[in-house]
């Protein structure tokens, strides 16, 4: 077994811990270890934003490109109160781990707005979204860097976005994913994270010879991905025995039914009150009695000092890094399955891919195309990844030797740095 990581970590510390253990099993040269141990890049911005009421406020926004061998930089915008430069740190070096295992041509990067989205009003917000691409468009481009949703961002503020990156330097659809479909976006996208952590359980129950019928789920979050995902597996079969968002959760053992749970959430704006249901924390969903914990909404959600609560044996995780480090060792050593976000979120990114491409190409898919190459790609990614887990590693090592050696072998190509390490992935 490796060595226990500390109990607390930064998010980067605890995102580089992964990517040393990689390093470490693939003998990475010492050079190569600093060059991706660190981003290439990080700017840190202020946005200035005249408010409703005539006050200038001045926030604070980063972008971090942490790796382009493979590719264009690509990531989310993240707008949210506690965001801060080495969560984007971590986030992004996670991007260069997730396009390689997916095999796409980009490299990882992440933004972050010190902002609680909720708390502006529909101009102030796009205000800041206008001046934060104004302030960072030098450094992003159709073929440098790609913006896309995160969490606090959805196709509004990408449709702004592109709008404000093309009064500069033309009308650029390619310059950001997960726009508006009438703008260019494509079709599945807004679905594609949640749909893929339902293929990627989908995948694991057959690995594992289980039925669908008789899982049960819990899902952590009810946002674009949570939401979404619930969707997806409920339609894989699968019974999802508990939802929560920030404001609280619902639980119910028999099954919660999930396209009427969404009619309720949209209606009254929280999930408390569903017929049939009982309340719970949005924290008591973590420790949830079930087959299937899925986090999909904050990052660092299990942790050194909650994780011997946690009862699943199988974890999904469908947030970006929402176990630490330590957690991980202590599941892992417990026999906890985990299915690590840079295979099993990779669906955002994917479809972002494809609408990139078809921006390119001025042609647009169909949605069953795009369900059809999603499942594919995200698929043949997994059993790769199954197949170095296969050689007695936890699928989050071995999905981490599977990215860092594409990204090396990148590195080397282009002949920025040599490792003499073969690469394992063809
Ligand atoms: N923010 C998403 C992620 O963390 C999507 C990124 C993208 O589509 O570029 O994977």
């Amino acid at each position: 077994m490796d060595q226990a990581p500390p109990r607390t970590m930064t998010a980067s510390e605890g995102a580089n811990w992964f990517f040393r253990g990689a390093a470490t099993r693939l003998d990475l040269s010492d050079d190569l270890v600093t060059l991706l141990s660190a981003p290439y890049r990080e700017l840190h911005v202020q946005i200035p934003v005249r408010m409703d009421n005539g006050e200038l406020r001045v926030f604070t926004g980063f972008r971090v490109q942490h790796n382009g061998a493979r590719g264009p930089y690509k990531g989310g915008i993240r707008f949210h109160p506690e965001a801060n430069l080495d969560e984007v740190r971590a986030l992004a070096s996670l991007m260069t781990w997730k396009t390689a295992i997916v095999d796409i041509p980009f490299g990882g990067a992440k933004g972050g707005v010190q902002v609680d989205p909720r708390a502006l009003s529909v101009g102030e917000l796009q205000r800041l979204t206008r001046t934060y691409v104004e302030n960072i468009s030098h450094i992003i481009g159709v073929y440098r860097d790609i913006p896309a949703p995160d969490m606090g961002t959805d196709a509004r503020t990408m449709g702004w976005m592109m709008d404000a990156y093309g009064k500069m330097h033309g009308h650029s659809p390619a310059i950001v994913t997960g726009k508006p479909i009438p703008m260019g976006g494509s079709r599945g996208r807004t679905e594609a994270t949640g749909k893929g952590v339902a293929i990627v359980l989908g995948d694991t129950l057959q690995n594992l010879g289980r039925s669908r019928l008789a899982t049960r789920v819990a899902i952590q979050g009810f946002g674009n991905v949570g939401s979404h995902a619930a969707d997806a597996i409920a339609e894989l079969g699968c019974r999802i025995v508990a939802v929560s968002d920030v404001a609280g959760g619902v639980r119910n053992p028999d099954g919660l039914d999930v396209p009427a749970l969404r009619e309720h959430f949209a209606r009254t704006g929280r999930l408390e009150g569903f017929p049939g249901a009982t309340s719970m924390s949005s924290e008591d969903v973590l420790y949830e009695d079930c087959d299937v914990l899925i986090p999909a909404a904050l990052g660092e959600v299990i942790h050194a000092d909650n994780w011997e609560r946690v009862q699943a044996p199988l974890i999904i995780e469908a947030a970006n890094h929402p176990v630490t480090a330590y957690a991980d060792h202590q599941l892992a050593q417990r026999g906890v399955m985990v299915v690590p976000d840079i295979l099993a979120n990779a669906g955002g990114v994917l479809v972002s891919y494809f609408e990139w491409t078809q921006n390119i190409q001025q042609h647009r898919w169909t949605a069953s195309r795009v369900e059809t190459e999603l499942e594919e790609l995200l698929s043949s990614s997994y059993a790769e990844i199954c197949a170095r887990a296969a050689e007695g590693l936890p699928l989050r090592s071995a999905a981490f030797d599977v990215g860092v050696s594409r990204v090396v072998e990148a590195v080397e190509i282009r002949g920025i740095a040599s490792s003499g390490v073969e690469s394992l992935a063809a």
